[in-house]
């Protein structure tokens, strides 16, 4: 009998590294959740069996998973896995960690998508597919075509579609609109990119630090890749179709302004659960 490896002393230990980094509740909570997931149980079970000795090669995994995490390592690419809009997304370091505010954006497109007939849609820069899958999810007659420059975010996202039994959702790799076929008018297009500044603090904060620099930092003041999709996506809506446009906090009205003067109508801007203008979008005046 090894007291050192019980459930509840290894949890005090962890929670004690954790400390250092969270605060004291999500320090408790992450450990319940790494060790829940190095045993395959449930976190239920922690409390049941609290005086349960762990076998000692999963008490090591579970240290060192602490460890990492202790270093700055984000929990959901620990786990392989980030909740998103009621979805379990496979994640890793090829992708972008799925945000909540960004189901803010899933809400606002639901909003202007039919349930009653087919529909095409794009989501530019998919990374894990969180808004593709969310949209394809509510919207099964909903065609949804999502494209990423990144082949390894791709991947991903292909194993999450298959994952979740969304056939609806087909992944392409493409520069913004590059590969997207010609021809092809879409009923929505959205897309979550990168939109902050190069040397942004935020850069060096949490999960931030272990994320693909790509899927987060644009030149010009984080607004250039807005630009390009703005610049381009009009030509690619059908008559009365939605852009909509994550963005950081300060941008909004900068993206209004890229909207207004690429021509699109209607344009406006939108705030997550913090109060902090998020999305903004317009939409296409017809011909
Ligand atoms: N909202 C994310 C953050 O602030 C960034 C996402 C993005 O660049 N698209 O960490």
């Amino acid at each position: 009998m090894n007291p050192e490896i019980r459930v509840d002393r290894l949890l005090g230990e962890a929670s004690r590294l954790l400390v250092r980094s969270l605060d004291a509740t999500e320090a408790r909570a992450e450990a319940e959740i790494l060790l829940s997931a190095t045993l395959g149980r449930a976190r239920s079970w922690l409390f049941a069996f609290a005086d349960a000795e762990v076998d000692a090669e999963l008490a090591h995994q579970f240290r060192t998973l602490c460890e990492r995490r202790a270093q700055g390592e984000p929990i959901a690419y620990l786990l392989g896995h980030r909740e998103f809009w009621g979805m379990r997304l496979e994640v890793n370091a090829c992708t972008l960690i799925p945000r909540h505010d960004t189901e803010r954006l899933v809400e606002l497109a639901l909003e202007r998508l039919p349930t009653d007939r087919p529909c095409q849609v794009l989501d530019l820069g998919t990374g894990s597919g969180a808004i593709a899958l969310a949209l394809a999810s509510e919207r099964p007659r909903a065609r949804v075509l999502a494209t990423d420059r990144s082949e390894g975010a791709l991947e991903v996202a292909r194993r999450n579609a298959r994952a979740l039994g969304l056939a609806n959702v087909e992944c392409v790799q493409s520069d913004w609109f590059d590969e997207v076929p010609r021809g092809l008018r879409f009923d929505l297009i959205v897309s979550n990119p990168p939109y902050i500044a190069e040397g942004d603090p935020h850069l060096g904060q949490g999960d931030c630090r272990h994320e693909p620099l790509s899927a987060l930092v644009a030149d010009a003041q984080g607004l250039s890749d807005l630009q390009t999709l703005v610049a381009q996506a009009p030509q690619w809506l059908t008559p009365g179709a939605w852009l909509l446009l994550e963005h950081g906090w300060d941008q909004a009205a900068a993206v209004r302004a890229l909207l207004g003067a690429s021509g699109l109508i209607d344009v406006a801007s939108w705030q997550d659960l913090a109060g902090v203008d998020r999305v903004s979008g317009g939409r296409s005046a017809g011909d």
